[in-house]
């Protein structure tokens, strides 16, 4: 009996959230449009502080205290901290404000409206889904000071989106992993998996390693016999390193990018390189690829080796501490009316980092729709309340 009353009530403030999200769907496709406008290359750091500065006003509006992260080469990194009436450990809500667009991508790809979706640049990854996170601290916020509570939140919650995933984070890890610590939950709000917008509950981890090929040139047609082709040998490494793929473990590894020789084809090439991503589902396979590139060896004596670079984002692996927060995730869905599914996937997020801490995390929150990071990136407009509450529903419960 009194669980049951206790579900009644849970689902009466599940659908509170999302009447008020939908009566605030217009206020928010504006927001949308606002920060779609504001164009954020990680590299273009006045462009993106300009939109952090959007972010902090709205943040503060909603009642948290505004912290900007001055860096040196990326635009600051905006936390906001919103109190709770419960003196238990944060949750954390992850994003990113910066995007792949470079300035001026709006002339030719413009924000817009049309059957149904929102387009433009990141408009998916990820400004909507900064959006659904913004909404959902203020419905709660109204709602609570709509019934006279004192606190807007159970626990509190800190809102960290920083200016340089886009680029490997290097200069805000070091602050989302402190954050992280502290938290009890880490829910990401990059764009779910495919048009039913499923959470993603394991995220390959990725791996960086730059080979480099050193041999001697030597004039083609005078010189032949003395010059040592460092782009011979580099492509003979090409086939070593393709077969470190395994398919079967999931564990693939791209040569993306070659480059060797100088101007000319009548010199015997002295340099070569290339750069290889390596992406890994687990993290225990990280030492055993990490042995194989360290162990190439020239095939030709006279060219000499290096090898460079090693882990960047650990794994998000689906641990019992994901899957639970996942559990928790598909309840919530369920009291707003739909069915929440998962995926795993192979891009990585600053989630992998919280991940790799231990700290159960929960990846995919954000806007549901299409073309991350090509020309029809795109939202779908039906989905922007019920994720929204969605996102709400489970600050409040968790
Ligand atoms: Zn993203």
């Amino acid at each position: 009996m009194e669980r049951r009353i206790i579900a009644n009530r849970q689902s009466a403030s599940a659908r509170a959230l999302l009447r008020w999200s939908k009566s605030h769907l217009k206020e928010q496709m504006a927001f949308i449009r606002t920060l779609v406008g504001h164009e954020s290359p990680s590299f273009d750091r006045s462009a993106a502080n300009a939109l952090g500065e959007v972010l902090a006003d709205v943040l503060a509006q909603a009642g948290g205290r505004v912290r900007r992260h001055r860096n040196a080469k990326f635009a600051a990194h905006i936390q906001a901290d919103f109190r709770g009436a419960r003196g238990a450990a944060p949750i954390l809500l992850l994003g990113h404000f910066d995007t792949v667009w470079e300035l001026g991508t709006l002339r030719a790809m413009p924000f817009r409206e049309s059957q149904g979706r929102l387009w433009g640049p990141g408009v998916l990854d990820m400004k909507t889904g900064i959006a659904q996170a913004v909404f959902a601290l203020r419905a709660l916020g109204e709602l609570a000071e709509a019934e006279g509570a004192r606190e807007s939140f159970p626990r509190p919650v800190t809102i960290l989106l920083v200016a340089d995933e886009e680029v490997g984070s290097e200069s805000s890890r070091a602050l989302t992993e402190r954050l992280a610590k502290q938290s009890a939950a880490v829910l990401v709000c990059e764009p779910s998996f495919g048009l039913d917008g499923r959470l993603k509950t394991a995220r390959k981890g990725v791996m960086d390693y730059t080979v480099r090929v050193t041999g001697r040139a030597a004039h083609s047609g005078l010189d032949f016999e003395k010059g040592q082709s460092a782009v011979l040998e580099l492509a003979r490494q090409l086939l070593v390193i393709e077969k470190f793929t395994d398919l079967k473990r999931g564990v693939t590894v791209c040569p993306g990018v070659v480059r060797g020789g100088g101007e000319s084809p009548n010199v015997v090439p002295a340099e070569a390189m290339m750069l290889v991503d390596v992406r890994i589902p687990r993290l225990a396979q990280a030492a055993r690829m990490e042995r194989k590139f360290r162990s190439l060896r020239p095939f030709n004596r006279a060219c000499r080796l290096e090898v460079s670079g090693g882990m960047n984002r650990p794994p998000l692996e689906r641990t019992a501490s994901v899957v639970r927060l996942f559990r928790a995730a598909q309840g919530v869905a369920r009291e707003l009316g739909f069915e929440l599914g998962e995926a795993a996937v192979g891009g990585g997020s600053d989630g992998n980092f919280t991940a790799a801490l231990g700290v159960p995390t929960l990846d995919g929150l954000g806007a549901v729709g299409e073309g991350a990071h090509s020309t029809h990136e795109s939202v779908l407009i039906s989905e922007i309340p019920r994720r929204t509450a969605l996102l709400a529903r489970l600050l409040e419960s968790l």
